[in-house]
């Protein structure tokens, strides 16, 4: 296993990934087929997997960039504005012409339940191109970060540029979806949560957690992290699956706990940590973010961790 102790020039993570507008509306009820209901207020809030990544880990003092695209609109002119506010480096956030920022149109029921429509836009036109004009801070970068809400073929490109240049490659499957082996085994670690990682082991699989990280490790992964919620998570890299507890917390709102911990996971292996122990340091970042509400607004300052 490599390991990585912040490459000269280069930032500490490039996050490849999305960008979107939430759209909130509190509801009573949803509307069935043909029917309009009235809902509370709609909330305007900072989102999409990349662009939260990329905030947390500046956050917490990480030269942060983002690769990724957002439309010609309002929506993308707020989301720059949030990225920027947290020094997040936006060279490589290209304005798409002719496609709206990506947006989540999420409903909030009456007991916190949501319901979300992701519509792309702009991020489902991030391509291997993208990838390639950002070459130069991929290459330097010491953790390339990925998720996938962007497009398959951009995140292949980036983990192999990445690999191939002695970057850490970190894979948050999320949303789950099937990915091809050679991306697989440029994860180091690849990130899931116990939903993710049943949907990659299918229904025969295992469900005790050590052994889900045994099994997704033997797919091929160098790493593999399952976060637990508030039962912290598991590392397999060694002989041994480590168990990392999380901070006990009061949870407000769950939104961005797996950004937050994924992105903390980064910025610790960029500064050469070993991944129990950088895991350890992102169960603190993970809790830190469940105790306040949405995603970007809950993301912690080092200050704001709770103790281990
Ligand atoms: P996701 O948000 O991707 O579903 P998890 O729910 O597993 O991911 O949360 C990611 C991490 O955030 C966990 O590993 C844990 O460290 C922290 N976390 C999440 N929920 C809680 C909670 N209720 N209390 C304390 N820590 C939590």
């Amino acid at each position: 296993m490599q390991t990585c102790s912040g490459r000269p020039g280069g930032h500490d993570v490039v996050v490849v990934g999305s960008v979107n507008a939430d759209l909130v509306v509190g509801v009573e009820r949803r509307p069935g087929p043909g029917e309009t209901v009235l809902g509370a207020d709609l909330a305007t809030h900072p989102g999409g997997k990349g662009a939260n990544q990329a905030v947390a880990a500046a956050r917490l003092g990480a030269r942060a960039a983002l690769v990724g695209r957002v439309g010609d609109d309002g929506h993308g002119r707020l989301l720059r504005a949030s990225l920027a506010a947290a020094g997040v480096d936006l060279a490589h956030l290209a304005t798409t012409p002719g496609a709206p920022t990506g947006v989540a149109l999420i409903t909030v029921g009456p007991d916190g339940d949501n319901s979300i429509i992701v519509s792309p836009g702009a991020n489902a036109r991030v391509g291997p191109d993208d990838v390639a004009a950002a070459r130069a801070a991929i290459t330097a970068a010491s953790v390339v970060s990925c998720q996938l809400e962007v497009p398959l073929p951009a995140v292949a490109a980036a983990a192999r540029l990445g690999a191939e240049a002695g970057a850490r490659v970190v894979l948050n499957l999320s949303p789950p979806a099937l990915v091809p082996d050679d991306l697989l085994a440029r994860c180091d670690p690849l990130v899931v949560n116990e939903h993710e990682a049943a949907f990659l082991l299918g229904p025969d699989g295992p469900r005790d957690p050590a052994a889900m990280a045994e099994a997704l490790r033997r797919r091929g992964p160098r790493s593999v992290v399952v976060t637990l919620g508030a039962d912290g998570a598991l590392v397999a890299a060694g002989p041994e699956p480590v168990r990392v507890p999380s901070p006990r917390v009061a949870a407000v709102d769950t939104t961005g706990a797996g950004d937050a911990f994924t992105a903390a996971l980064c910025l610790r292996l960029a500064r050469g940590d070993a991944l129990p122990d950088a895991a350890r340091y992102a169960a603190r970042a993970g809790a830190a973010a469940v105790r306040a509400p949405g995603a970007q607004g809950s993301f912690p300052a080092p200050g704001d961790l709770p103790g281990p």
